[in-house]
């Protein structure tokens, strides 16, 4: 059995993302109400139960909810967040007594394992209070290492976190809007900034120009997929955000990369087949 990323739901209204072996399930934020969550859950035939751990991205509030939270404490859920994260969960109603707990632990930029599955954090710009992580998991089986990448908000890639990602299988990473839909949109001049600037969100052609990137370093066929998420339901259209990456790719010479689209309102499952590829 490969590995299977169940997204829940991505985008600014709430994001979780399920990541599970035969044995180990780690959910990705808890950007949801308990019972949306336990719903998402159900529809790909998981319980709260049967997690294995939570790890959180950052603060904002669509990736942490209190709801959520109080779902992981009556679960006694083990909860995973950067060193960073912790002054800033704390001010979050619900996190203290999971600390109190005990059922919070701190990473920094170091592998750690849940279960069958080795996960490690890494820094990425986005102006969430403490910081925000991007995250590595890999898993072995049948004598072959999968390598699974997610990061879901980002203002841009530095070149120097362009090895986190680097022969991935699959890459889970936002394709948040179009430039010239969040120019023409509705919003206040100071959020379309804030959306536009370093430290904000990735555009569908920055998303696509940092997919090239990692596969133009990457070992010749290693990426199979490329997950988009985080979609501005505003400022963005699925067709458009498919259509620039698709373009981008083809364009520099990697066509048969696979293009797969997450949902805010429905989950959307990926696999990363057992013999060698990724199906969806
Ligand atoms: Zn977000
Ligand atoms: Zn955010």
């Amino acid at each position: 059995m490969g590995l299977t990323l169940s997204v829940l739901g991505s985008g600014s209204k709430g994001n979780a993302a399920l990541i599970a072996s035969s044995s180990t399930r780690v959910l990705v934020d808890v950007g949801f109400s308990h019972r949306q969550l336990r719903e998402r859950l159900a529809a790909v035939g998981v319980r709260p139960a049967d997690l294995s751990a939570v790890v959180v991205t950052h603060s904002h509030s669509d990736h942490i909810c209190q709801s959520a939270l109080k779902m992981c404490r009556k679960e006694r859920l083990t909860i995973y967040c950067h060193s960073h994260h912790l002054p800033v969960f704390l001010t979050i109603p619900g996190f203290r007594p999971l600390n109190d707990e005990g059922l919070v632990r701190l990473f920094e930029e170091t592998e750690f394992t849940v279960g069958d599955l080795a996960l490690r954090g890494f820094e990425l710009p986005h102006d969430a209070p403490g910081c925000n992580v991007g995250l590595n998991v890999l898993y072995s089986d049948s004598g072959r290492q999968h390598k699974l990448t997610i990061a879901t908000d980002l203002g841009h890639l530095p070149a120097a976190k362009l090895s986190h990602f680097v022969d991935s299988d699959l890459i889970m990473l936002e394709s948040n809007h179009d430039l010239t839909m969040l120019r023409d949109s509705d919003r206040p001049e100071s959020l379309k900034a804030r959306i536009r600037g370093d430290n904000g969100h990735l555009s569908n052609a920055q998303a696509a120009e940092a997919i090239v990137a990692i596969a133009a370093r990457s070992r010749p066929g290693a990426l199979k997929q490329v997950v988009l998420a985080h979609l501005s339901q505003e400022c963005n259209d699925a067709d458009l955000a498919l259509r620039t990456m698709r373009g981008m790719l083809s364009l520099y010479g990697f066509p048969v990369v696979a293009i797969g689209l997450t949902h805010q309102d429905r989950p959307a499952v990926f696999e990363l087949a057992a013999e060698s590829g990724v199906r969806c």
